[in-house]
């Protein structure tokens, strides 16, 4: 266990830089509630609001892992990377 990172390890290498471009977007007239992206992001950065995916916290809190865009069985959810520099940065 002793080589196993911790939550701390993590924090110390990355660090969040301020985005100047959405990269999370949802397409309103194909999302159906289902809420499986706020069930299974690990951030917590949706919620649902009058049966649609919205973003928590300004996506402020992603950890750019990609996972609502690939649950997302209706393609509503337009995801890209930040800017290289932005988002998540490793250090
Ligand atoms: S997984 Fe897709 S369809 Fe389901 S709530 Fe999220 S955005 Fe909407
Ligand atoms: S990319 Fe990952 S952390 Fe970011 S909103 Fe989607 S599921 Fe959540």
């Amino acid at each position: 266990m002793e080589n196993q990172p911790t939550e701390r390890s993590w924090a110390k290498l990355t660090r969040r830089q301020p985005k100047t471009k959405v990269h999370v977007e949802v397409l309103e007239g194909k999302c159906t509630g289902c809420g499986l992206c706020v069930k299974l992001c690990p951030s917590g950065s949706w919620v649902l609001s009058e049966g649609t995916a919205r973003w928590m916290h300004g996506m402020e809190r992603c950890f750019e892992c990609g996972t609502c865009y690939h649950l997302c069985q209706t393609e509503a959810i337009k995801w890209r990377y930040p800017r290289g520099g932005e988002g998540v940065v490793y250090e």
